[in-house]
């Protein structure tokens, strides 16, 4: 059985960078890295090896903040400013950019924590929800007007400045029928919530706490049974987890799944 996916790790660089790629690279396994502008301010270098070893790198914005906590004028400043990074980074690094992608810090997309529209994602909203709330036990409120607006308004900017998604054949149909497969933004199709294994949150009472958790997650996600479609998983490149995340793709490698480059 053999299942496509695409691998992207949002928040690098990270002191293990290098380490976490060259893992990646042995394994043969092509990531998309979604860069934060402050982490790549501090160290270009680990980007420009990322992008000399073949990895694709996009714009996480510059500091981690949701896009509901800022203004639309500070958010696509931030996008802005995190574009200029990246650009150096690719010139730096002797390679040509092959496109322009961007993921919302936190996957707020202006609208707090209702990543879709609820009402437009009619059936599937039970899923979309339980993927984005990462199987937490969290209560969203729906977004007001004003909240709405500012996310159309951030979407109209990133199809304007020709931000696009490089993910193809994903036929889940909680995406393929819904505002996420129109979006100017990168979603993912599942998380390994890799981030539930920093010290800080271990501390909290989140539903996986093992990286045996974290492979049960991946064995037991209806969706990702699906031969058909193409996969988007979501990791991460932080401090503490790089053996946490290597393990979730190495576990993925061993269940059939072959990733793509974009
Ligand atoms: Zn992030």
């Amino acid at each position: 059985m053999t299942k496509n996916a695409y691998l992207t790790i949002d928040d690098s660089p990270s002191p293990h960078t290098k380490a976490l790629l060259s893992a990646l690279t042995a394994m043969d396994v092509p990531a998309l890295l979604y860069v934060r502008g402050d982490h790549l301010a501090n160290d270009m270098d680990a980007i420009i090896h990322a992008i000399e070893r073949g990895f694709a790198v996009a714009n996480h914005n510059y500091s981690h903040r949701r896009a509901s906590d800022l203004s639309y004028e500070e958010c696509i400043a931030e996008i802005i400013k995190t574009e200029k990074l990246i650009d150096e980074a690719y010139r730096r690094a002797n390679t040509q950019r092959t496109g322009k992608y961007f993921r919302f810090p936190h996957v707020d997309r202006g609208a707090g924590g209702w990543i879709v529209d609820y009402d437009a994602a009619g059936t599937h909203g039970d899923v979309l929800k339980s993927l984005f709330t990462d199987g937490l036990n969290i209560t969203l409120s729906p977004p007001s007007e004003a909240d709405i607006a500012k996310k159309q308004a951030l979407q109209h900017f990133l199809k304007t400045e020709g931000f696009t998604v490089p993910f193809r054949g994903v036929t889940l149909p909680w995406y393929a029928q819904t505002e996420m497969a129109e979006a100017y933004d990168c979603l993912y199709t599942f998380s390994n919530s890799d981030w539930m294994l920093t010290q800080r949150h271990l501390a909290r009472d989140w539903p996986y706490k093992t990286i045996d958790d974290l492979k049960r997650k991946i064995d037991d996600d209806p969706w990702l049974h699906d031969e058909n479609s193409t996969h988007i998983i979501l990791a991460h490149d932080q401090p503490e987890i790089q053996d946490v995340t290597l393990a979730t793709v190495r576990h993925m490698t061993h269940k059939g799944f072959t990733f793509l480059s974009v």
